[in-house]
């Protein structure tokens, strides 16, 4: 970490680099229920913020979904806020604001163990470590409620209706820095989604965020509400946050040119094989609400099953060959919006590390319908089940460290108890519009 005189240094030199135009910075970070919470300063509170932090509860750590607390909740202490300045950015849909992710630290200055960015960037480090280049991406999908956006799946008539709203979203994001790949009308009602250029593992959580904020600043604009929910109706397909990524050693991608299944490394096989055999307990980070079970049911193409398969999009783990070794990709399906993306990408590479260095091998791939196959296992389909995993699992509480996991399992285990026999008209009205 840079000194104080440094980060202050910076901080100045970052809020020149915003121009006149910035009034607000906005530090983010995001809590263990997938919420993104924030603070703000005035532009010339900057230099301070990014020197000595910007104070912060430590609840937060055991926040819910619906701002309640878990039973480990405490109303002592402090924690700073420290803006990641690299990535400071200007909001285009929010004129006179910037935004910067934040780690948390304790008054002392240490990292604070609870810090899930932090988390994801020690996992980040142990790619390098290994010599590893890590390419992640995050599908963001939503859902315009109160019934703009109708018309069919993948319709012209949807983009039509609501063309001005999509351009608006394009120049937004390009305006803030970000490649944009691909924006369609998804199968859901209302529903839309944008894919952006694979990044680091921090940066590709980073981005999913700052997309997610600005689709939904746009939307306020337009003078609507987007719904970034697993579910957002009871029975209909819901929002995915699909993660995407590919290994890289040498700058070869290792889902790609050898000697394995479509090409695949025997080091790319170990680190899905880790991902595959840990899925139950890494989607307590990944399809962290009890919203969640809602979405991840079978025939909604959110990857229901604990399996792999080519293009195969009822499997939890979709393999992407694609149409050139660059392309190539894997892609874990299971995973929602809700989901805190620090968490889920830090939890992701420790699984995938573990499978690489105990060598494991992919199971036999599904490649119909999993529903049909006989012996695809079904992964968690409840939050309860995925909590007990999560707490079973010592690959994933030495990943995040006992603190950040016990914090992680508390939140789980009270959203289980707060949302208990509640019918899913009831959880979807509580979850909807929190994330
Ligand atoms: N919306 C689906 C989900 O819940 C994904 C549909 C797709 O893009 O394949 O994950
Ligand atoms: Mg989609």
């Amino acid at each position: 970490m840079l000194s104080r005189t440094e980060r202050a240094a910076r901080a100045r030199a970052a809020a020149d680099r915003l121009g006149p135009g910035v009034d607000g910075v906005i530090l983010g970070w995001v809590d263990n229920a997938g919420v993104h919470r924030v603070k703000a300063v005035p532009v010339e509170q900057l230099a301070h913020a990014a020197e000595w932090g910007v104070g912060a509860a430590p609840c937060f750590d055991a926040f819910l979904v619906d701002d309640s607390m878990a039973p480990t909740a405490s109303p002592v202490g402090d924690l700073r806020l420290v803006p990641d300045l690299s990535v400071l950015t200007g909001l285009a849909a929010q004129p006179g604001w910037a935004w910067a992710p934040a780690d948390r630290y304790g008054q002392d200055g240490e990292p604070h163990p609870g810090c899930q960015r932090l988390f994801a960037g020690r996992m980040a480090a142990e790619a390098a470590r290994r010599g590893l280049e890590v390419r992640a991406g995050i599908e963001v999908e939503w859902v315009l409620v109160d019934g703009a956006g109708a018309g069919p799946a993948y319709g012209m008539r949807r983009l039509i209706g609501l063309s001005d709203y999509l351009r608006d979203l394009l120049r937004a994001l390009r305006e803030q820095g970000l490649t944009v790949l691909q924006i369609h009308p998804e199968y859901a009602v209302g529903q839309f989604e944008v894919s952006l250029a694979p990044a680091g593992p921090v940066a590709a959580a980073d981005t999913a965020l700052l997309v997610r904020h600005t689709v939904q600043a746009v939307s306020v604009r337009h003078g609507l509400d987007a719904s970034f929910a697993p579910a957002v109706t009871v029975g209909g397909v819901g929002n995915g946050g699909h993660l995407h990524l590919s290994l890289w050693r040498g700058g070869r991608n290792l889902g790609a040119g050898g000697p394995g299944r479509y090409g695949l490394t025997a080091e790319g096989e170990a680190f899905l094989a880790g991902v595959l055999a840990e899925l139950p307990a890494l989607l307590a980070l990944g399809a962290p609400s009890v919203a969640s079970y809602l979405r991840l049911v079978p025939g909604r193409w959110s990857g229901p099953y604990r399996c792999w398969g080519r293009e195969n999009r009822e499997a939890a783990l979709r393999l992407i060959p694609g149409s050139t070794p660059e392309q190539a990709n894997a892609e874990v399906k299971c995973f929602d919006a809700a989901a805190n993306p620090y968490l889920m990408i830090g939890g992701v590479l420790a699984a995938g590390f573990a499978g690489i260095d105990r060598g494991l091998r992919l199971p036999p791939e599904v490649c119909g319908d999993p529903a049909d196959s006989g012996y695809a296992e079904r992964l968690p389909a409840e939050l309860a089940a995925a909590a007990a995993a999560f707490k079973a699992s010592d690959l994933l509480r030495e990943a995040l460290g006992e603190q950040l996991h016990s914090a992680v399992l508390a939140v789980r285990e009270a959203e289980v108890g707060r949302f208990a026999g509640r019918e899913p008209e009831e959880v979807i009205a509580a979850t909807r519009l929190r994330w």
